[in-house]
């Protein structure tokens, strides 16, 4: 492992590296108060989709970690904001997801609809059924466009896990033909996004996560050096990539202001 460099920002993955499920992660609501505290810009990236940026924020900060919504990218929204690119304001789009990725589409302008959409936009949806895959393949043959919030085979939930957005996306890209467009992780949208909103050197904005093939795939992606924390979910090898730093906890990370350390 190298040493550790002057930090000027952190752009932070959610779950498996604040909290696990509802319950928050001490070491990681310490460093993030006292990075909060000594004036070091903090963003966080999720590829979750099922809640907006405002209800991310209120489970932080119920949490003890300081956050506001203008710094929490999520999928939804962003997923939602490459409609805009792509389609006429006021485009009737078909929504595959949650009420959040609902609520994005509809805020970015589009009128929902399940029959002659231009584009198909699917993320983790717990009420996914037959009707809903039959609906959006006529779409997607029809030559709608499809983008897909996410390709998370499973998340974690309680001791085990349960299927994600990408077993949603396979089931609708196997029925059509048509593969989406990915816009979370490990694809660098979000982290992206991220840093302009923060405006730090990307040299020395780390990217932070639990997962090397989301995670860690994606900061290095958009050009970060990259923290793996062990907090989270654990993954099986081989990876295509080593993070350049592999700790236990957010305890590791020294604390420090900004400007302390060498820069490189
Ligand atoms: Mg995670």
């Amino acid at each position: 492992m190298t040493e550790w460099k002057k930090i000027s920002g952190i752009i932070s993955d959610l779950d498996g590296v604040t909290y696990r499920g509802d319950d928050p992660i001490d070491s990681a609501v310490e460093a993030f108060q006292s990075w909060h505290s000594l004036g070091l810009p903090y963003a966080f990236v999720t590829n979750n989709s099922t809640k907006s940026a405002e209800e991310f924020g209120e489970k932080l900060n119920r949490m003890g970690i300081p956050a506001t919504p203008e710094r929490i990218i999520t999928t939804s929204a962003v997923s939602a904001e490459r409609l805009r690119t792509l389609l006429e304001p006021k485009a009737r789009v078909m929504v595959i997801g949650a009420p959040a990725l609902l609520r994005a589409v509809e805020k970015s302008g589009f009128e929902i609809a399940d029959e002659k959409v231009a584009a198909v936009i699917a993320g983790l949806d717990r009420e996914f059924n037959f009707e809903k895959l039959e609906k959006a393949q006529i779409a997607l043959m029809g030559g709608a466009h499809f983008i897909g919030t996410n390709p998370d085979r499973m998340l974690p939930k309680g001791d085990g896990f349960e299927p994600g957005a990408g077993s949603i996306l396979k089931a609708i890209e196997t029925a059509s033909g048509v593969p989406p467009v990915i816009i979370g992780k490990p694809q660098p949208h979000l982290i992206s996004m991220a840093l302009s909103i923060l405006g730090t050197d990307p040299k020395s904005t780390y990217m932070l996560g639990d997962q090397i093939m989301t995670d860690i795939v994606a900061g290095h992606a958009a050009g970060l050096p990259t923290i793996l924390v062990r907090t989270g979910v654990a993954e099986e090898g081989p990876f295509p990539i080593t993070p350049d730093f592999d700790i236990e906890t957010l305890a590791s990370i020294p604390v420090m202001m900004p400007n302390d350390l060498q820069e490189t």
